[in-house]
């Protein structure tokens, strides 16, 4: 199977896509937002910091998140999918070094397109197993958990992301927008990209992705 490197606005489906294909494939997954959101449950000082950024919609440092997936780079043993990075040009030229620097090839981006609305509605009606970070949507029947408010895999009570709220999303598009969107380009004009509708149901969406990775 390819790397895979998702490309998208908050609530395309790029998470709950990702525990999918870590169940189909042994994939690993790095999901920067998971990775900063257990810094803050950490109690540091840096995940206080962490903390009053992803509260407010904005980006956390290009420096922070690179470092966080070189580390993780560094210890790979099976494909990887990227889950939120890059998330800027700067860190998809970091990208680039790292995966040389760790001779890693076989890569795709994923581009998964959605319009505001549709991501609005997954947004607000999302929650997440803190133990295992399983996405479900309660907006969604295919993705609800089976007993009200459990997870289906660790029974544990699901919670609600602090930052999906409509005020927040609105906010974490634009910076999408503005930061993310140039890296469309750049993954273009290295013949990386391909393009997935992401309005359309889970099982479409995961079908196409499953032959990009496959496809040699
Ligand atoms: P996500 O779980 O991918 O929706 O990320 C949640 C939040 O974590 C984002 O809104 C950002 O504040 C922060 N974050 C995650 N990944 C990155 C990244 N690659 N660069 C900067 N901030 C990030």
């Amino acid at each position: 199977m390819k790397n895979i490197i998702f490309i998208a606005p908050p609530a395309a489906g790029k998470g709950t896509i990702s525990d999918y294909l870590t169940k189909d494939f042994n994939y690993e997954h790095i999901s920067t937002g998971d990775l900063l959101r257990e810094e803050i449950k950490s109690g540091s000082e840096l995940g206080l910091e962490i903390n009053k950024i992803i509260s407010e919609g904005k980006l956390v440092s290009d420096e922070l998140v690179i470092s966080l997936v070189d580390n993780k780079l560094k210890k790979l043993d099976r494909p990887f999918i990227l889950d939120g990075f890059p998330r800027t040009l700067k860190q998809a030229e970091a990208l680039d070094k790292m995966l040389v620097s760790n001779n890693v090839t076989n890569n795709i981006a994923i581009y998964l397109n959605i319009n505001l609305e549709e991501a609005l509605k997954r947004v607000l009606g999302r929650i997440i197993c803190p133990k295992c970070k399983r996405s479900y949507n309660l907006n969604n029947e295919s993705l609800r958990p089976v007993k009200d408010n459990l997870c289906d895999d660790c029974g544990v009570e699901l919670e609600k992301r602090s930052d999906d709220t409509e005020e927040t999303f609105q906010i974490r598009f634009k910076e999408y927008i503005d930061n993310t969107s140039p890296i469309l380009d750049y993954y273009k004009e290295k013949k990386m990209l391909k393009w997935i509708d992401a309005n359309l149901p889970l099982e479409e969406i995961y079908k196409s992705i499953k032959e990009e990775a496959e496809n040699d």
